[in-house]
Order: C-alpha cells, then sequence, then structure tokens
C-alpha cells in the first residue's frame, strides 16, 4: 500500500511517501519511495524533494496555504520529473499524519473521522502551538486526496500512555490535574517505540521480560524507559520543554527562575515561554549555535570555552537521566542512542557514557567510532553489563506503518 506520511508545521510541511504491507513490515523491507519538505509556506515557499534513484530538487515557488502545499507535492509525486511509480492520486491508498498532542484520550492510533476530528479540537488547549496546524494537514490532505482516503492520525504522545501515576503526577495541588489534566504526557513516542521495536527485531527477543532505556538526541531530545515494550518514564513532559537540554530548550530548571527572570529583565511570560524554548540550551549556553556538530567543531578548532561547556553539560544531564532510569527500572538490558546527535556522534556517545562504569556501562572505542551517519549496532565493550546500541529513528516508517495496520485493521506493532 503507497502511504502518504505528512508532518506539517505552522509554514511548513514534511512529506514521505512509503510502500508497505504485511510482509514488508516483518522483512523490515518497506520501500521510501520520495520524501521532503516545503518551507515558508504562505510566500515565496522554498521547496526540497528527494525521490529514490533521482537528483534532489531544490526550488522556490509560491504556494498561499497548506492545501497548495500538499497538491504540489501530490502533483509532483505524479511527474514524470519525480519519476515514483504513480500515475494519479487514487493510487495513494492513506495518509498518516504526525498529531503532536493525543491527551489522555488516544492511546493509539485512529482513523480520523469526524468524532475524531472533534476530539482532536477539543485538545489544541494543551498543544496550542502544534496541533492546530496537523488539524490544518488533515483537512487540506482531505481537500487534496479525497474523502473516500483514510487519513490516520499517529500521536507523539500516545506511546507514553501507559506511564504509572507516580511518573505522570506532578507534585502540585492535585486539583490542576483534575481541573485541567496538568500531567506529564511525554512526547517523541512514536521515535521510542520504533527504537524500542527494532530493538527487539535486531535481537531477536521478544517485549517479555525486556527493560530499555532510550536516547532520542536531536534538536529536541528526550530520554524514555520502556519495559516489557511500554513506557513507564520519559524526560518530557506536560510539553517538549522538560528534560534533556535540546537544541534550544532549557530542559530542567527551577521554576522560580521565571519570576526571578521576568522581573529583572522586563519580560512577559509569553517572553519567558520563548527565552526558555528558543533562546536557551545549547544555543543559550553557548551563545553561538543549537546544531551540536557546529558546536564539536568550535570545540574542536578553536577550544570555544562556552561551546565546550554547553557540550559538558548536554551530556551530563543525559548521563543523570540515564542514572535515573536505570534506578526507576531496576536496571536495563540495553541503552539506545538515537537521533541526530545520538545516531552522528561518536564524541558524544563517549562523553555522556564516561562515568558509568559503576553502573555497568562501557563503550568499545573501536565499535563506536565506526557507527556513524545511519549505521545501527551495538558499541558496549567486553565487560559492559548493559548492551550499548546505536539505532537510527524512522519516525515516518512507523507512522507508515501505523497507517496500514489502523486502515487494514491490523494489530499494531510496538
Ligand atoms: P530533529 O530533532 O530536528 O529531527 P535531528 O535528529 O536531525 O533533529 O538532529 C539534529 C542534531 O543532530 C543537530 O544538533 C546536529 O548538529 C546533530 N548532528 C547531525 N550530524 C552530526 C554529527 N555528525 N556530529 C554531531 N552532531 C550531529
Amino acid at each position: 500500500m503507497k502511504i502518504l506520511v505528512l508532518n506539517v508545521g505552522s509554514s511548513s510541511v514534511k512529506f514521505q511517501l512509503v510502500e508497505t504491507d504485511e510482509a514488508s513490515i516483518a522483512a523490515a523491507t518497506d520501500r521510501r519511495l520520495a520524501r521532503g519538505q516545503i518551507e515558508r509556506i504562505g510566500g515565496e515557499a522554498i521547496l526540497t524533494l528527494s525521490a529514490a534513484g533521482h537528483e534532489d530538487v531544490r526550488r522556490a515557488h509560491p504556494l498561499r496555504d497548506h492545501t497548495a502545499a500538499i497538491e504540489y507535492i501530490v502533483g509532483w509525486l505524479m511527474s514524470d520529473e519525480s519519476g515514483v511509480p504513480i500515475t494519479s492520486v487514487g493510487e495513494i491508498e492513506a495518509v498518516g499524519h504526525r498529531v503532536v498532542h493525543g491527551g489522555e484520550r488516544f492511546s493509539q492510533s485512529v482513523r480520523v473521522d469526524e468524532k475524531v476530528r472533534r476530539q482532536l479540537e477539543e485538545l489544541i488547549d494543551l498543544a496550542p502551538l502544534h496541533n492546530p496546524h496537523n488539524l490544518r494537514g488533515i483537512a487540506a490532505a482531505r481537500s487534496v486526496v479525497g474523502p473516500g482516503v483514510p487519513q490516520v492520525a499517529v500521536f507523539d504522545t500516545a506511546f507514553h500512555h501507559s506511564l504509572p501515576e507516580t511518573a505522570y503526577v506532578y507534585a502540585i495541588p492535585y486539583q490542576l490535574y483534575r481541573r485541567y489534566r496538568v500531567r506529564r504526557y511525554g512526547f517523541h513516542g512514536t521515535s521510542h517505540r520504533y527504537i524500542a521495536y527494532r530493538y527487539r527485531q535486531l535481537t531477536g527477543r521478544t517485549r517479555e521480560g525486556t527493560k530499555i532505556l532510550t536516547l532520542h538526541l536531536g534538536n529536541g531530545a528526550s530520554a524514555c524507559a520502556i519495559v516489557e515494550g511500554k513506557s513507564v518514564d520519559t524526560s518530557m513532559g506536560f510539553t517538549p520543554l522538560e528534560g534533556l537540554v535540546m537544541g534550544t530548550r532549557s530542559g530542567d530548571l527551577d521554576p522560580a527562575i521565571i519570576d526571578f527572570v521576568s522581573s529583572k529583565e522586563g519580560l512577559n511570560l509569553n517572553e519567558i515561554d520563548s527565552l526558555l524554548n528558543k533562546q536557551s540550551g545549547l544555543l543559550g549556553i553557548s551563545g553561538l549555535t543549537p546544531d551540536m556538530r557546529e558546536l564539536l567543531a568550535e570545540e574542536a578548532e578553536n577550544g570555544d570555552r562556552r561551546a565546550r561547556l554547553a557540550i559538558d553539560i548536554f551530556c551530563y544531564r543525559a548521563r543523570k537521566y540515564i542514572g535515573a532510569y536505570l534506578a526507576a527500572m531496576n536496571g536495563a538490558d540495553a541503552l539506545i542512542l538515537s537521533g541526530g546527535i545520538g545516531e552522528n556522534s561518536p564524541e558524544v556517545r563517549r562523553r555522556i557514557c564516561a562515568g558509568l562504569e559503576w553502573m555497568g556501562i562501557e563503550l568499545d572505542d573501536a565499535k563506536n567510532k565506526a557507527i556513524v551517519g545511519g549505521g545501527e549496532g551495538r558499541i558496549d565493550g567486553a565487560k559492559s553489563r548493559v548492551e550499548v546500541w546505536v539505532i537510527p529513528t524512522d519516525e515516518e516508517l512507523l507512522i507508515a506503518r501505523d497507517t496500514w495496520r489502523v486502515v487494514t485493521g491490523a494489530e499494531l506493532q510496538g
């Protein structure tokens, strides 16, 4: 089945066209036929389009809204330029959408009908920055591919539905949870779930008896403790701001800082929110960039002190979460690193794991250095009591597989 996967933001659309079915899921041979992204929708948009076996295309084109962007994508998929083997819209059999917030209602992926659409609207309050765009994407896709083509919502929060109360209730007055559902939701769920599934596939293990700790380290970063295939704790909270140090997000901090900084700097709450989400993290500490690769280069080439500090704090916070989740799970079989940083930086992996020997985690230097650029495999040393893996995440693939399963009624994996 050919499935269009969409991730719709305020002025952007990322897409992939994936061919998948039961046999290809079992053998991990699903085919990615095309991918790309459109940015700056609403004006002269910037398009990056890439199809298997063809040169990447980058161009500017005026696109007034998300419907126009999705129309363009579908038109390009059918064109000779893309070379993708579809000739009519009807060959796109389903659309899978990344939806950020599923609240307490959605514990797994669902087909979007009128009732689900209304329920998603009710959740806008919890994710005002994301869910409205996701909903707009669903409406736009429907108008382009037609109302008969199933649209499936795959939620960032759904995998964390299994969190126990002890992990999701904050130690603030309980009525705030009762009244407004203020609690830990967790995000990046599709990524953690994919990594855990892939680990079991690579090792031939079943869910039973497995305990793993996944670190998704990209621009956003989060940790997840997974017992028997279920998320039991995760570092992002009510919003994606909590937890690890990220590209531009602070992660954990003392909430008293908010009032103090707001009065000292004369900032209102919106400005503080933007300071913590967009000007903090690696960017805030280094004063240079949110990009880990650039920070590593600054440190190595110029010995930049604050670049080093940013990397050190990033690694230290990750190490503390490893300690916390090993305690939460009473040990683990495997620690798995993923995301742009986890997949590509042996240096950051080394610095995160340095000093965890007492907990039974040791890396093999050569194996660690050997995995970059999309490779996957084990990097722990002979004496390590915990397996350490690098497994590239693939949220779009899992969205496509979930979409196939929801549409065909097959059991959801992972
Ligand atoms: P997103 O969360 O937006 O999907 P990614 O998972 O692509 O982001 O991760 C982006 C991060 O990965 C950036 O900080 C980038 O610098 C980092 N990264 C990518 N390649 C490398 C590399 N070779 N070494 C270190 N960091 C890298």
